[in-house]
């Protein structure tokens, strides 16, 4: 397509039309130019393709297809090549059913657990949603189709997440909810990025000119298309301005009028309007262009579904290695999940899957499994008779696995959980039959974290998160030990609701979510505070054991350009093959910034051979220090001490090196009247001035008392760290003059 040609060609009011959806999934077609429509659809674990052939199309009733697992769980994995084959598979079914670009991965950061999309999201954690989405958008648009990396941004609840603004700090945006999104733009360039719903400090997404175009495009160099979540257009004109090039659906042509108007009135320039055409064009040109031979064999995807989910389990607890279990004990299978499994959410990302796997099904023929019900999932209600049946099964064999977790009407898309809370009849029963059943493990289907007041009383936690279709063949691989178990949270899971940093004002009043935790999501807020957690981030167990050993870094002195290299071993000293993530937080020991105690800055899975002994490798970049600088609006590294920590989890650090880092950079801050004497003592570039200055006028001699009761030098120099510049006129009886305090910052800030 010559692009350029073609806008050229096109009128007012084609261009204005051809900047939203010809219906729900297609951009519009130009016929008398040739210009076809491509299709999109969700996304992200799985294709929900509208099935436009049926007789009567309904929106919500797409074509049979894979459910792979959901975010929340293959963000366990810490695998980037797991997600980037997950990624290769959702682009060969696109492939096979013309599909030119998957909506998603969703990156959004988990800020409270209560956020019913959750189970989409991967990470509490930005560094690691972003290696995530990165690798998941690489995967996909390896296969010649498109990704939609959303919701760009804050998309963090969804209590009322059309209207809803989300109120925070610059740094807070930068190095919380923004940085994952960089990461995948940087590292992965996707297609397209999907706006979200919502406002970001009063403005919509949709219109949202700093975030479409100065952060996303002018700072990260996104070279694609932006298009709007599902209705999340407000005003059409201002949002081409700001740089949506695409609305999704279509507003049936009444948007398309406000563009015309706009560009009328001189109120929009008809230049912005043809840059949105172009992208749109470019995507449309690219997903033709590109197009591979179509192979993919749903059988396969169904085997790469159980593999990925097997690879995310998380193994919580294991009391008495009471897992692995072997198919020779009796074992009782209690709960409605076992026979129908939960393995994906409500809402837009809901796969009509091709097959399900249970575990049920999964342990088909072994004579040593028995199975009650135990509940039901349409309401929070004992059923006597199916409580007796699972208690009684239970106890009548040698280990009982209840499959429990959150049932769908208590997790979707479209609205946020009230508590943290498991159905009180799942509850009771794992209590019960914990009483008749010592030798009792709890597996758990949910999208979030659910409070576990049972745990002391079982052996056993396995999390499969939302484990997608194949979830009971994953499931039965890790608890029979075909699959030695080997993902870690990728969130942390609190002990109760009113411990998450979030808790005070989530959902928010009205329209306004005021993000007052700041940065102190999840673990950089429960490590901070030094809290107890049910289990941390970065947590899950094996069946074997690693040792960690010889922590080296290539320096121990850098400049913050350089890069650093950070090596350790680590050994298999158990019995059996396993994965190993291995963890590396950056703790920035100085006080000069409000930071959280260690932030991930890289991790590694390795696979080990009982008795095998690796080295793993880390590379760390200047962005590994930096944090957000608001005044200096950019990325900053405080010269001093950091420390690297290597961890089996977030709170089980078990090297630790010391690494000095001088940044190269350090801004001469703009000094004013209202300067403090200690901000001029801490320059390197005033602090002789500053010296002359005290000397000039203060107090001399080391008395221990100064008659005011402030005693020595040092507590004086204290007294004037926090003194205005300007004090000095009057501190000094009119010896120093505002004059000649001018005549100083001149000076000193034309250096
Ligand atoms: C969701 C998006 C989704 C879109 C299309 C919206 O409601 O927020 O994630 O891609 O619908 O189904």
């Amino acid at each position: 397509m010559n692009v350029k040609e073609l806008i050229s060609q096109m009128t007012l009011e084609e261009k204005a039309g051809f900047c939203s959806g010809m219906d729900f999934w297609h951009t519009k077609e130009i016929d008398r130019m040739k210009i076809p429509s491509v299709m999109m659809c969700d996304g992200p674990h799985g294709l929900r393709k509208q099935n436009m052939e049926a007789e009567s199309p309904d929106v919500n009733r797409s074509i049979r297809a894979v459910c792979f697992p959901s975010g929340a769980s293959t963000a366990c994995s810490f695998d980037r090549l797991l997600i980037y084959r997950l990624g290769q598979a959702l682009g060969e079914e696109c492939q096979t059913e013309h599909i030119a670009v998957i909506l998603g991965p969703a990156a959004n950061i988990k800020r409270s657990p209560l956020c019913g999309r959750n189970f989409e999201y991967f990470s509490e954690d930005p560094y690691l949603t972003g290696e995530m989405a990165a690798n998941y958008i690489k995967g996909v648009q390896s296969r010649g189709i498109g990704t939609s990396l959303k919701h760009f941004c804050a998309n963090n609840q969804e209590e009322r997440r059309m209207t809803v603004s989300a109120n925070m700090d610059e740094r807070t945006l930068r190095e919380i909810y923004l940085a994952g999104f960089e990461a995948a733009v940087k590292q992965a360039k996707p297609w397209t990025v999907m706006c979200s719903y919502n406002r970001v400090n009063g403005v919509y997404t949709s219109e949202n000119r700093r975030l479409l175009t100065d952060i996303l495009r002018d700072e990260w160099g996104f070279e694609g298309l932006v298009m709007s979540d599902w209705g999340a257009v407000n005003e059409r004109a201002k949002g081409i301005a700001a740089g949506l090039d695409l609305e999704m659906p279509s507003s049936g042509g009444e948007n398309d009028t406000q563009i015309i108007k706009a560009v009328k009135d001189g109120t929009l320039s008809e230049k912005d309007l043809d840059l949105a055409v172009e992208r749109i064009l470019n995507m449309v040109d690219r997903y033709y262009s590109q197009q591979q031979p179509a192979a993919c064999n749903w059988e396969e995807h169904h085997e790469i579904a159980r593999e990925i989910e097997s690879e995310s389990i998380v193994l919580l607890k294991n009391e008495d290695e009471i897992l692995p279990l072997s198919r020779q004990t009796k074992t009782a299978f209690i709960g409605k999940f076992a026979e129908s499994p939960r393995y994906q959410g409500g809402g837009s990302s809901h796969i009509n899957s091709f097959r399900v796997t249970s575990v049920l099904e999964a342990v088909k023929g072994n004579p040593n499994i028995s199975y009650a019900q135990g509940y039901g999932i349409t309401d929070d209600v004992i059923d006597p008779n199916l409580f007796d049946e699972a208690v009684k099964t239970a106890a009548a064999a040698q280990v009982a696995v209840i499959f429990a977790g959150l049932p769908e009407y208590m997790e979707s898309e479209g609205f946020d959980r009230k508590h943290m809370r498991m159905p009180e009849c799942q509850n009771r029963l794992i209590e019960a039959v914990a009483e008749v059943q010592p030798n009792t493990v709890v597996v758990l289907h949910n999208g979030s974290p659910v409070e576990m007041p049972w745990i002391n009383r079982v052996k056993g936690v396995l999390e499969l998160y939302l484990g997608g279709q194949a979830v009971g063949a994953a499931a039965t691989d890790v608890l029979f030990g075909d699959k030695n178990p080997c993902g870690k949270l990728a969130e942390t899971m609190p002990v109760k609701l009113s411990d998450n940093p979030s808790y005070l004002f989530f959902p928010g009043e009205g329209n306004c979510a005021d993000y007052r935790e700041g940065i102190f999501v999840g673990y950089r807020y429960y490590d901070k505070k030094e809290m107890p957690v049910q289990f941390p981030f970065g947590y899950g167990l094996s069946y074997t054991t690693f040792e960690y050993s010889d922590i080296e870094l290539s320096s121990d002195r850098i400049l913050d350009t350089d890069t650093l290299f950070v090596t350790l071993k680590v050994k298999n000293t158990g019995k059996r093959f396993g994965k190993e993530i291995v963890e590396l937080y950056v703790h920035d020991s100085q006080n000069a910034a409000i930071r959280p105690l260690q932030e991930l800055k890289g991790f590694e899975k390795i696979a080990l051979n009982s008795g095998e002994e690796k080295t793993v490798g880390f590379q760390l970049d200047r962005r590994a220090f930096a944090y957000y600088d608001t005044d200096g609006s950019d990325w900053r590294v405080k010269s001093g001490t950091f420390v690297i920590l290597i961890g089996k989890s977030s709170r089980e650090i078990v090297l630790s090196a010391p690494v000095e880092v001088t940044s190269e950079e350090n801004p001469h801050p703009y000094f004013t009247l209202n300067s403090t004497f200690g901000d001029l003592m801490a320059c390197e570039r005033t602090h002789l001035f500053i010296a002359n200055l005290i000397q000039f006028y203060a107090p001399t001699g080391n008395q221990e008392d100064d008659g005011m009761g402030m005693g020595t030098v040092e507590r004086q120099q204290a007294l004037y760290r926090d003194m205005p510049l300007r004090a000095a006129i009057s501190f000094s009886g009119g010896r120093i003059t505002r004059e000649m305090l001018q005549g100083m910052l001149e000076k000193i800030n034309s250096i």
